[in-house]
């Protein structure tokens, strides 16, 4: 069975959890600080905070752009539904705007249309890991007063315009779940150009705690703590920092190693016409967490068989990107949302198997595959009819 990704651990970060178990310090410590400051200096953003998970890392986002009860705040409905959850997790609302079919990135025009009174933000996905925009959307975020805000979950790794995702804006999000391009099992990081955002976010992560557990340990006189604002238990351990530290030092080679795969699926399959392929452009630069394949209305097979064809022959797949206004938790809470593109990307995407290593006659298999499953069906006839 070929499976659809596997996180890339070895030797390394298992040694270097047992090591930390070993110091006796295993929440936020010591390793959490190492792996702020190495994570900072990688994206070439000013500070990084670690925290729980990226869901949690984009609910101090909105906290900290001082996003509240009733405000709007623009995001794609086709992404994972935790972009969206943050949103409401402040009492705020999400707007859901189109995204491209290109890039499955936020459609720029589209969500100046949705720009009301009451819009503070944008939440801006670099969706399975190619860079959205940014530059556009600061200028929009700018000509409205709207703040920008980086959902960067799946985009460790990725660049844009010749720099690190995370340096570009005030608030950066990444997730580091086994799902995305590093892991630490569960686990996030928020990079900010702007002390003032630092300092508050390493406060409401800890409980909003004036005075941080080590500092305590490390002092020679008695220090008592305040707790300043409501604050959050949002910490990352020192055993999962530790982790995180090998897999940061391994990180542009991971990106560069499925940059290999994406290329030699993009060679093989550049010919089908009734496909099309991840675009990157002039400029972007993506750690491809996903690689996903749209079929056009001609492809002679559709989606789901293609799905099952290749499982039969132990090839797993994933349907495209979600659709959060398609789920239970939000038909309720916000009926009537129509957005066709986003809709019809997720009926018709299909995202193939990309994790490192992969066997050499492994990409073959899928690629004999994927091509056979999608000519031999033209053979049929059925696209005839
Ligand atoms: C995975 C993901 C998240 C959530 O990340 P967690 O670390 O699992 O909380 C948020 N947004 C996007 C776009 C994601 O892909």
């Amino acid at each position: 069975m070929i499976p659809i990704a596997k996180p890339y651990l070895t030797e390394d970060e298992a040694q270097a959890a047992y090591d930390t178990i070993l110091t006796g310090w295993i929440t936020q410590g010591p390793k959490v600080q190492e792996f702020e400051e190495k994570f900072a200096a990688y994206t070439g953003a000013k500070y990084a905070v670690a925290v729980s998970n990226c869901t949690t890392a984009l609910h101090l986002a909105m906290i900290v752009a001082g996003i509240g009860p009733g405000d709007e705040v623009i995001c794609p409905s086709m992404s994972y539904i935790a972009t969206a959850n943050a949103i409401r997790y402040v009492g705020a609302i999400p707007v859901f705007a189109e995204v491209q079919p290109n890039d499955y990135n936020l459609n720029v025009a589209d969500a100046e249309k949705r720009i009301t009174d009451k819009t503070k933000a944008i939440l801006l996905v670099h969706q399975i890991g190619m860079p959205a925009d940014i530059d556009t959307f600061k200028d929009l975020c700018d000509r409205y007063s709207l703040k920008l805000i980086e959902d960067a979950a799946c985009a460790a790794g990725s660049a844009y315009k010749g720099a690190k995702i995370g340096s570009h804006s005030e608030l950066v999000c990444f997730s580091f779940h086994p799902r995305k391009v590093i892991s630490t099992g569960d686990g996030g990081m928020i990079t900010t150009n702007r002390e003032d955002y630092y300092n508050r976010l390493k406060l409401l992560r800890q409980h909003g705690m004036s005075v941080n557990d080590r500092v305590r340990h490390e002092a020679s006189k008695v220090i008592f703590e305040d707790h300043v604002e409501l604050g959050y238990n949002y910490r990352m351990t020192d055993i999962q920092a530790a982790v995180g530290i090998k897999q940061l030092e391994k990180l542009d080679w991971i990106v560069e190693e499925r940059r290999k795969i994406a290329a030699a699926y993009n060679q093989a399959f550049k010919g089908i016409a009734s496909i099309r392929l991840p675009e990157e452009k002039e400029g972007y630069f993506s750690n491809f967490q996903s690689y996903s394949i749209y079929l056009k209305g001609t492809a002679p097979v559709d989606r789901n068989t293609l799905m099952q064809h290749l499982l039969d022959k132990g090839i797993a797949t994933r349907r495209g990107i979600m659709n959060t206004h398609r789920e239970i938790a939000y038909k309720n809470y916000m009926p009537r949302v129509s957005l066709p593109v986003s809709e019809d990307l997720q009926e018709n995407s299909i995202m193939l198997p990309l994790y490192v290593p992969m066997k050499a006659e492994d990409i073959v298999h899928v690629i004999d595959c994927f091509t056979h499953e999608i000519l031999a069906a033209a053979d049929t006839g059925k696209a005839m009819v």
